[in-house]
């Protein structure tokens, strides 16, 4: 392939513009990953509150799974212990 290819073969100046925009790229991804781990944590949180208002409140209905050393499981709730 020559450089009469369709632009397919980078310059120092066009890549220079790929890299800026694959930087711009990174960062917004970087930036959403930010938000996702705060919402994230926001839901460990509700979950966490969640499963101490069912364990504190539900008429459990403890079972065990067939494998060793399972947890007993709430058949309700799902609450383990
Ligand atoms: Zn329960």
């Amino acid at each position: 392939m020559d450089s009469n290819d369709g632009g397919k073969t980078p310059t120092v100046e066009s890549e220079i513009l790929n890299n800026e925009k694959l930087q711009i790229r990174l960062k917004g991804c970087e930036h959403n990953l930010v938000l996702l781990q705060i919402e994230q944590n926001a839901i460990w949180k509700l979950l966490s509150e969640s499963y101490a208002f069912l364990n504190a409140n539900c008429d459990h209905e403890w079972s065990r799974e067939n494998q060793l050393y399972s947890p007993l499981q709430c058949s309700k709730c799902g609450v383990k212990k």
